[in-house]
């Protein structure tokens, strides 16, 4: 089909394929059809009115009366028109349909005015001339939303009408004629003017509610993308943080109970070294699938971070059911993980904090999730507990015990006791750990376990380190010179520069060899941030300072990290020890540590040996330096030197 046809065409078509064209000519004509057939039809009878005694009765009365009818019917049909129900389809089909019965109205109104035109005098004639002009402006008008139906109305009417006033032969209504063609045309020129803006200012609108629409969506992708953890899909820890407000709020307004849990997975840094990330990876995903998948709970999780979950649970209160939940979990976690090539199996241990029992705000079910987590990792990894009133008691005893360290008097009341470290071949006191003491004159004896960790807590820690270190090496001066000392540095000295270079440099300043001197750390003060570790270990060897690896066996990854340390000796930790003379597992582990240390070069020494038996045994082994009450007790500086330098003591007469 050539274009112009297709142009000319497209004139009288309703524009089908713009949906929100259609639905704005749709919401128009609903307005302004009715209003279209009230003037037709007001128009109509007037005419009929002026001609009813002129013209014979078909045509003055049952004629207008039957377009009366039809008119009536339209006006009905449009004002009853169910706009919002009617879709696409059927809106087109309305509007093609309105289209052609407009030019059929059209048709048949002019055929009857030209037909009423020659009864009645002047007056009446021009009456019929006027009705039809200014009654089809005025439908045009009505019309202009839809181009075809105006145009295909103004073809209809003004043709015939021009025609007809044109060849009467009458000049004044040849100048009517003329005078109806001219308006006819400027109309015809505004409707296209207002039809084609009318278009746009609807495309437009279309356009920019897309926009809308894609902004709204782009700003629900980003929530998600900001609230959900991109690995496992679960939500992240933010919106795990927003969770618990939201449901503690409800929960606060209807009386209903929920708990806050974290689930850290035991073993998961193993998996991690051992197979490489993107087997962690999976198991994570898999972690994460069996969590969204257990069944039975009102209780939905989180990943908040490297391998560690969280959990809301609502609607349990009781610390059994919550324990119930929690081993559920734990179960449900130890399942093997079938991952690429390797079945891995971990274990999970859970901290609970239940509301309000332990707490009313986020902040504070947080923390003491946190605490019920760390004593779950304390009691056995694999568990879940519950914050209860006497976990209440602890921390308000570790409180009490930050804020009477952070105000103590630490020269005065911090003392450091030394414990014997013998050589099982020779039985001789070669050396003594030092161990911090703190006597509180509020709270009397505290145990090193409770203040280190609190000192560490509060950045007490490296000043705490450098005073008791010059206590003992003051204590030093007084034992024999084949005596050394251990001694213990934790994970935040070893991660300061600063205080490694203050103890290398306060070493050589005492004029003690540093070869006497060994430094203990632990493997997770290592692991914290290896590199760091093996600078600031490396420059206190550098000076000739010795380095020894405590509690070794407690931690998960040490084996593939131990022989990068620059260490001289590995400490085995008290619990390998313990039930070394009744367990057999215990006995191959501690051979296999000591062959291990031994191949790597350096020197082992088994910790807190409590028997003869048990210093036996790993004498046996090859074990070379032996530490625990066996030998002797924690005792002050002086008692030691007096031990060290009248010691004859061996294995043998032990
Ligand atoms: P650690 O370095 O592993 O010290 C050994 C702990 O085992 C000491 O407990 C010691 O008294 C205890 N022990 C020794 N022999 C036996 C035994 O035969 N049986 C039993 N059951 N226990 C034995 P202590 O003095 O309570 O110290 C506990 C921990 O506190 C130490 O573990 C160490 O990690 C830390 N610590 C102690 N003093 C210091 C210090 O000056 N600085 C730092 N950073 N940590 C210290
Ligand atoms: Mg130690
Ligand atoms: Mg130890």
């Amino acid at each position: 089909m050539p274009s112009w046809l297709k142009n000319t065409l497209a004139l009288f078509s309703v524009p089908a394929g713009k949906p929100d064209l259609i639905a704005a000519q749709i919401t128009a004509f609903t307005r302004q059809l009715p209003l279209l057939y009230f003037v037709l039809l007001a128009n109509t009878l007037f005419v009929a009115a002026t001609h009813i005694h002129v013209a014979p009765a078909w045509l003055a009365l049952y004629i207008p009366a039957l377009l009366t009818v039809l008119c009536i019917i339209r006006i009905w049909s449009w004002a009853r028109l169910p706009r919002r129900e009617l879709d696409h389809e059927a809106s087109v089909a309305r509007l093609q349909s309105t289209v052609l019965m407009v030019a059929g109205f059209g048709a048949a109104f002019t055929v009857w005015g030209l037909t009423l035109y020659p009864y009645g005098d002047a007056y009446q004639k021009l009456h019929v001339a006027y009705y039809m002009s200014i009654t089809l402006i005025a439908c045009i008008l009505c019309l202009m939303h839809v181009r075809a139906a105006a145009l295909l109305l103004t073809i209809t009417v003004l043709v015939p009408f021009s025609l007809f006033f044109l060849t009467r032969g009458e000049p004044v209504m040849t100048a009517i004629a003329a005078n109806v063609i001219i308006v006819g045309l400027a109309v015809m020129f505004v409707v296209f003017t207002h039809y084609r803006d009318f278009a746009r200012m609807v495309e437009q609108r279309t356009e920019l509610r897309r926009r809308q629409e894609e902004a709204e969506q782009l700003s629900r992708e980003n929530l998600r993308l900001a609230n959900s953890d991109s690995l496992t899909g679960l939500p992240n820890r933010r919106c795990f943080f927003t969770s618990i407000a939201h449901h503690l709020s409800a929960a606060s307004a209807t009386g209903e109970t929920m708990a806050v849990g974290l689930v850290d997975l035991d073993g998961f840094k193993a998996v991690n070294d051992l197979y490489g990330h993107t087997v962690g990876d999976q198991l994570l995903i898999d972690a994460s699938k069996r969590l969204m998948a257990h069944p039975g709970w009102n209780a939905s999780f989180a990943r908040l971070g490297g391998d560690e979950f969280g959990v809301i649970l609502r609607g349990a209160s009781h610390q059994a059911e919550i324990e119930n939940f929690g081993r559920e979990i734990c179960t449900l976690l130890r399942q093997p993980y079938l991952l690429p090539n390797v079945t891995a199996e971990i274990s999970a241990s859970i901290g609970f904090a239940a509301y309000p029992m332990a707490g009313d705000t986020v902040e504070r079910l947080i923390e003491n999730a946190d605490y019920a987590l760390y004593q779950a990792k304390q009691k056995a990894s694999g568990t879940a507990v519950v914050f209860n009133t006497d976990h209440a008691l602890d921390i308000k005893k570790l409180n009490q015990i930050d804020q009477l360290l952070r105000n103590a008097d630490l020269d005065r009341e911090m003392t450091v006791v030394y414990q014997p470290i013998v050589n099982l071949e020779s039985g001789r006191t070669v050396s003594a750990e030092a161990l911090a003491r703190w006597h509180s004159p509020v709270l009397g004896d505290v145990a090193p376990a409770q203040f280190i960790k609190a000192a560490e807590r509060s950045d007490l820690i490296n000043r705490l380190t450098v005073l008791l270190y010059r206590k003992a090496l003051a204590d030093m001066k007084s034992w024999p010179k084949s005596v050394g000392l251990s001694f213990n540095l934790s994970a935040r000295d070893v991660a300061s520069q600063d205080t490694i270079l203050h103890l290398a440099a306060i070493t050589l300043k005492s004029g003690i060899d540093p070869r006497r001197i060994e430094f203990e750390v632990t493997e997770t003060a290592v692991m914290a941030d290896f590199d760091q570790a093996l600078s600031a270990l490396t420059r206190l060897r550098s000076i000739g300072l010795r380095i020894g690896l405590d509690d070794f066996g407690t931690g998960y990854s040490s084996l593939g990290y131990v022989h990068r340390l620059p260490l001289d000796k590995v400490k085995i930790d008290i619990q390998f020890i313990s039930d070394i003379a009744d367990n057999r597992t215990a006995r191959s582990i501690v051979k296999s540590v000591i062959d291990l240390a031994r191949n790597l070069g350096f020197a082992s020494l088994a910790e807190g040996v409590e028997t003869e038996e048990q210093a036996r045994i790993i004498h046996a082994m090859g074990c070379g330096f032996a530490q625990g009450y066996f030998f002797g007790r924690p005792m002050p500086g002086a008692d030691l030197g007096r031990l060290a330098a009248g010691d004859s003591l061996s294995i043998n007469s032990a």
